[in-house]
């Protein structure tokens, strides 16, 4: 590196420091779930998006394992080329199924999925309308599309059907959402979205990340939950994004769509065509993750009263700020070094809660973000309710 790059990091990372938003990483051991070891030390964790404990699950880990014996530890090469085998299509048919659309495609990441979606449908002359808190890798979605792109206020749909109004015009134009908002946990409004697209003429993406497994009768997600209510039907929705990163306790992106969609994705996604196809190990674990989420799911029903425990308790100390109706549990806490102090005590404690901090969220916005899931237990839960009030943390302090 020359004198400038040298000088250029450093001011970047000292800039970084003085605002408190430096991060590092730190080396976590997977232990039984919901334990890790940090440090030498057991810790309980509430950061993880594993859900429902799949990651640890035997039949997850063995259903890897086999896959492995059977087809190898890569699938040296993209699908197109020699990487597509029949754990892909047996996948994919599944998560299809869970989704209730015609075919499902699988990619490197939820990440690179809707990097590859928004750029291979919509660009230059189209419209993206998108919730301003919709993550990250829909932002950097919707700027490789290069079509124009409209945020509104957080699940504000007066402010989109104002949006909407506003532009007209040819081209395409494509609304897309967060079904649970990963940093606030809090329900897109699905059928309201939906109504509008219709009005305006537009189509609709959903990104399901921490919607599936989670909502839904059959874990499908937020169209099953509104669905389960008769107030939404898959076919109303383009594009249904996840990933098999989180409660599918395994690795990888997707998308549920039609068959032409699928089809269409394939010969013009370029995240899909260029990149290496899913190794067998994450399909074997995804594929055993979808066995464990059919009803009657065990950790289904772990993670739902968890859920419920968890809502209770942090309302009862005036802590909960979310609806409960999801895994994710923010306590607001305003500056970067409140979050950091209340998380570095709970560390101290015994358990894992990240800070969470800009850019994850806006600044003025940082906050623990707990998650529950189903392998903690009823104690776990109250014990940490009962160190939060004890560090004297209250919502918005
Ligand atoms: C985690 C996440 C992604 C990215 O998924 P990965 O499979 O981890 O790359 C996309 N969207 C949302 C809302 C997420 O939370």
């Amino acid at each position: 590196m020359s004198q400038d790059w040298n000088q250029f990091v450093e001011g970047e990372l000292s800039r970084l420091e003085s605002l408190d938003r430096r991060r590092a990483l730190r080396r976590i051991f997977a232990r039984e779930s919901p334990l890790v070891e940090f440090r030498g030390r057991r810790l309980v964790n509430f950061s993880s998006n594993d859900y429902l404990g799949l990651s640890q699950h035997a039949a997850v880990t063995e259903g890897a394992t086999r896959a492995i014996a059977r087809a190898g530890a890569s699938a040296s090469s993209s699908r197109l080329i020699c990487g597509n085998s029949d754990l892909h299509e047996e996948l994919e048919a599944a998560l299809a199924d869970l989704k209730g659309k015609e075919a499902a495609l699988t990619f490197a990441s939820g990440f690179s999925a809707n990097l590859g979606l928004l750029s291979s449908l919509v660009g230059p002359g189209d419209h993206i309308f998108s919730d301003a808190l919709n993550h990250g890798s829909i932002v950097d979605g919707c700027r490789l599309s290069r079509a124009a792109s409209v945020v509104f206020r957080h699940n504000d749909l007066d402010h989109l059907e104002e949006l909407l109004k506003d532009c007209s015009g040819p081209g395409r134009r494509l609304v897309v959402s967060d079904s649970v908002f990963s940093m606030e946990g809090d329900l897109a409004d699905l059928p309201g979205l939906v109504s509008l697209c219709r009005r305006y003429d537009c189509r609709l993406m959903l990104d399901e990340a921490h919607a599936t497994g989670v909502l839904g009768s059959r874990g499908g997600g937020l169209v099953e939950h509104f669905q389960d209510g008769g107030k939404a039907r898959p076919e109303e929705i383009e594009l249904l994004m996840g990933t098999l990163s989180k409660a599918l306790g395994s690795f990888g992106g997707f998308v549920a769509c039609s068959a032409s969609m699928r089809d269409y994705l394939i010969n013009r996604c370029r995240p899909f065509i260029f990149a290496t196809a899913l190794p067998p190990a994450v399909l074997g674990a995804a594929l055993a993750g979808l066995e464990l989420i059919r009803p009657p799911s065990k950790v289904r029903e772990n993670l739902r009263s968890n859920m419920q425990r968890m809502r209770s308790r942090l309302a009862r100390h005036g802590l909960g700020c979310s609806q409960g109706r999801t895994s994710i549990f923010p306590v607001l806490l305003g500056s970067e070094e409140r979050a950091l102090q209340v998380s570095q005590r709970l560390l101290d404690r015994g358990f894992l809660v990240a800070a969470i901090r800009p850019p994850s969220v806006p600044p003025g916005t940082s906050r623990l973000r707990i998650t529950v899931t189903a392998s903690h237990s009823e104690a776990q839960i109250d014990e940490l309710v009962g160190s939060l009030t004890e560090i004297g943390c209250q919502a918005g302090s």
